[in-house]
Parts: C-alpha cells; sequence; structure tokens
C-alpha cells in the first residue's frame, strides 16, 4: 500500500464525538496532520471594527482550540493552530509533509468554499474529501436537491418533517500518528501556543457561562436537558434574556463543539422519558431554521452577501456612518436598541428577539445597509455562523426569497 499521509482541516466542526469527516481521515490514511487556522473565520465580511471589539468571539474561539488540543493529546496527536495566511499555511503543509489526502467537513461559506477550490486547483494531483457534519440532513437524507429547494423556511420545514435526521455516529476514539518529519512545520507556520487558555466550565454570577470546547458544549446540553427547561421553551423561547429561557446551544453548534445531531438525539431520548409537547417540538424546528440556512446559503453562494439578496431586490438604504456607529455603541434615540447593543458588546451573545429588533431597527428606523450590520455581527458573535447569520439578515431586510418582505419590529410595543 502507498503511505497515504493525511491532513485534517478543523473549521466548523471542533470535536471528537459525531464527527463523520475526522473518521473518515482516521479510517483513510497511515499518519496524519490535524491543523487549524486562528482566525475565527475566513469570510471576507467588511472589517470595520476594532479587534478589541471581538474579543469574546476570539476567546470562545480559542477556548474550543484549545480543548480540542488537549483531546487529539490524549490519542497521541495534536492541533497544529497557525495564525498565517490560511490557504498559504496550508500549502506549506502539504508540500512540506507530501500529504496525499485532505480532509474537511462541508461548509456553506462561499469565501470558504474558494479558499478550499483554490487549494484543489494548486495540488490537482491529490485527493480531497468532504463530509457534511454540521447539519442534521445531507445529501444522502435531505428531501430535494439543493437546486430545487424550496424558497421559503415553511417549504423546507414540511419536506423535512417528513424525514428523518442522521443519528450520530461513534466518537473517534483512535486517530493516526503523526507524520515522522512533522517538527518541520514549527519553523514553518506562524504557530499559536494555546496551552494557557483556560476551557473549563466556570459560572459567572452563579450562572453557568459560554466557555468554548466540546467538554463544556456536551456538558451543556446534559444540564439544559436535565433542567427540564425544554418542557417549558415555548413559552420562555423569546425572552430578552435568562440562561434557561433559549437553549443557548448556539455557540457549541456553530463551532461545531457540539453536534446538531447529538443535540437531536438527545432531545428525542428526552421526549421519550419526560413526554413530548409542543415546546420540546419548538426546539426542533428552531433546528430546522438553522438547517434552512444551510441549505439557502450553499443554494445562493455569494448572494448571500450582495445588497438585493439572490432575488435581486431594490432595496433603499443610505450609508450615513454616524447612524451605523451609534448603533454599534447602543447611541440611538431607542433605550432598548441601545441595551440589547450593549450587551451584545459586552459579551458576544444576544437574544433572538434582541438580534431581531436590533436589526429591525438598523434596516428601518437608521435606513442604513443590513450588510453593515450582518459583518459587524459577524465580528461580535461568540455564536457567528455565516449561513445563519448573512441569512436572517437577508430574511429581516427583505433581501432573502423573493415573496418574504422586510420585517418591521415595533420599537414603541
Ligand atoms: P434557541 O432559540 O434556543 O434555538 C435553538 C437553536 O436553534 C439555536 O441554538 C440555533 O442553532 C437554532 N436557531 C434558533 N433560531 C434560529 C434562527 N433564527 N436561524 C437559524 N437557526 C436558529 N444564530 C447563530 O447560531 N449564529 C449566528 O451568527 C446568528 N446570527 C443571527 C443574526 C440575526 C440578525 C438574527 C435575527 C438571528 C441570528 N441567529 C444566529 C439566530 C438566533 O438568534 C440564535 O441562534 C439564537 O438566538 C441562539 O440562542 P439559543 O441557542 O438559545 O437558541
Amino acid at each position: 500500500m502507498t503511505n497515504k499521509i493525511g491532513l485534517f482541516w478543523f473549521t466548523n466542526d471542533l470535536r471528537l464525538h459525531d464527527q463523520p469527516a475526522l473518521s473518515r481521515a482516521a479510517n483513510g490514511v497511515e499518519t496524519l496532520i490535524c491543523f487549524a487556522h486562528s482566525g475565527a473565520a475566513w469570510s471576507q465580511a467588511k472589517q470595520r471594527m476594532t479587534a478589541e471589539l471581538d474579543k469574546h468571539r476570539r476567546h470562545f474561539h480559542n477556548q474550543s482550540l484549545a480543548s480540542l488540543d488537549s483531546q487529539l493529546k490524549a490519542l497521541d496527536q495534536r492541533l497544529w493552530v497557525t495564525k498565517s495566511d490560511c490557504l498559504d499555511a496550508l500549502s506549506k503543509t502539504i508540500d512540506s509533509q507530501a500529504v496525499t489526502d485532505v480532509f474537511r467537513s462541508e461548509h456553506a461559506g462561499w469565501y470558504e468554499n474558494q479558499l478550499w477550490d483554490s487549494l484543489q486547483a494548486q495540488f490537482q494531483l491529490i485527493r480531497f474529501h468532504t463530509v457534511a457534519t454540521h447539519t442534521l440532513f445531507d445529501d444522502k437524507n435531505r428531501p430535494f436537491s439543493i437546486v430545487d429547494m424550496p424558497a421559503g423556511f415553511n417549504g423546507v420545514r414540511k419536506k423535512l418533517e417528513k424525514s428523518e435526521p442522521h443519528t450520530p455516529i461513534a466518537s473517534v476514539t483512535q486517530l493516526p500518528p503523526l507524520p515522522v518529519s512533522v517538527s518541520e512545520l514549527e519553523g514553518l507556520l506562524a504557530l499559536v501556543d494555546l496551552s494557557q487558555i483556560e476551557h473549563t466550565l466556570t459560572t459567572v454570577f452563579d450562572q453557568p457561562s459560554f466557555v468554548g470546547g466540546e467538554q463544556a458544549g456536551l456538558d451543556h446540553l446534559v444540564h439544559y436537558l436535565a433542567s427540564g427547561s425544554a418542557s417549558t421553551y415555548k413559552q420562555t423561547r423569546n425572552a430578552l434574556d435568562g440562561w434557561q429561557t433559549s437553549c443557548k446551544f448556539s455557540p457549541w453548534l456553530a463551532s461545531g463543539c457540539l453536534s446538531v445531531r447529538k443535540v437531536m438525539t438527545d432531545l428525542k431520548a428526552y421526549e421519550a422519558e419526560h413526554g413530548a409537547n409542543e415546546s420540546t417540538y419548538w426546539i426542533y424546528v428552531e433546528l430546522l431554521w438553522r438547517e434552512y440556512f444551510q441549505w439557502y446559503a450553499h443554494r445562493h453562494a455569494h448572494k448571500l452577501f450582495t445588497h438585493g439578496g439572490q432575488a435581486n431586490k431594490q432595496l433603499e438604504c443610505h450609508a450615513y456612518e454616524r447612524q451605523l456607529q451609534s448603533w454599534i455603541w447602543g447611541e440611538t434615540a431607542y433605550p432598548l436598541v441601545n441595551a440589547c447593543m450593549t450587551e451584545l458588546r459586552l459579551t458576544g451573545f444576544l437574544s433572538n428577539r434582541g438580534r431581531q429588533i436590533v436589526a429591525s431597527c438598523l434596516v428601518n428606523e437608521l435606513a442604513q445597509d443590513w450588510r453593515d450590520g450582518a459583518a459587524y455581527f459577524e465580528q461580535v458573535l461568540i455564536d457567528f455562523d455565516v449561513a445563519t447569520n448573512w441569512g436572517n439578515w437577508q430574511y429581516i431586510a427583505g433581501a432573502g426569497p423573493e415573496n418574504v418582505n422586510k420585517k418591521h419590529f415595533n420599537l414603541e410595543k
């Protein structure tokens, strides 16, 4: 057998449980390099903010990487995390280690896929593998092809509700060893030292907090279900505040520290033990929204970032920097919006209703380009997910499906 040398590029799949892409790599090569980039994203959203403002997102991402690294070390592996240019670092790794196979999870991001395509164009003689790990459905069980997906959420929901989501596969417990010449990477890549990053679950003011990493995500899932809050979810989900009012799965789902298939399987087990009701079902509906935006991003590619969206709508807006800055810094004429924007800036998180309210304000009251809001969210949200963020913004701005008009939340009410 020829010596197969694998490179696994971790992106939004920072875990060992239910990890079909890593499982494929583990079973397909003799030696393996696990690679990740320290930047939480490679997407080219307009970078408006100072580095300080994205500190929560960066911290959560670093914690997730540190946690993964310690899990890999327990399997005699390690995570090579670089801050060099991502494409350049991948190319150098492939060249220097004579990599034969590159693995990655399927990704909904257009820019991320451009990078993947560039890599394939550069290395035409090696094999590239992608496996879906971020969604409940994939090409095998999704009841429609991407090109034929219904335009709006309801059409997608109706079809998905008749299909069975994938269930999780067994965790990765063994990995191929590192290639013998791997230490050369130390001199080639600008590596990030994750050893000082704390990634165990802590509490802030007696409340659990968002800590990056697979174990923290799995622990949170257990705690959330054990609290019984899933049985009253539908009544509390739109609250602006509170740890138990909604699931708080999103940061771990977005980074892939937590598998959505694992969440669904545990939710079904909860229903079997405690009874299914409208609330437990509604968690599934929200996860279908997540699913919808993933396929929407795959379907519409770069149009996810255009002002008129996939339907090329004519949307009016102004470009007043002062309006945008007042929104970002919580200095608008609307106290509710200011409170939400301050919470977002100071924590990197905001409830779903809070996000809808501030997005609606930027688009309607302040009449600004929705993409500036989406780019700001991209920079600060600890649960940033390219498909979910830009898709939700398009939906609110009216840049989404043809027959969906923009949403306007009544700030007085
Ligand atoms: P819950 O309300 O308990 O929902 C459970 C899960 O369902 C969430 O964790 C999430 O994975 C999914 N979900 C819930 N609402 C949505 C939705 N509207 N669209 C897609 N999936 C959903 N969510 C992100 O994960 N990343 C983002 O970058 C993001 N950006 C957003 C931007 C805007 C303008 C808006 C209006 C919403 C955005 N959301 C985003 C969706 C939603 O606000 C968050 O997923 C949710 O608030 C996270 O809290 P939770 O985990 O308690 O969610």
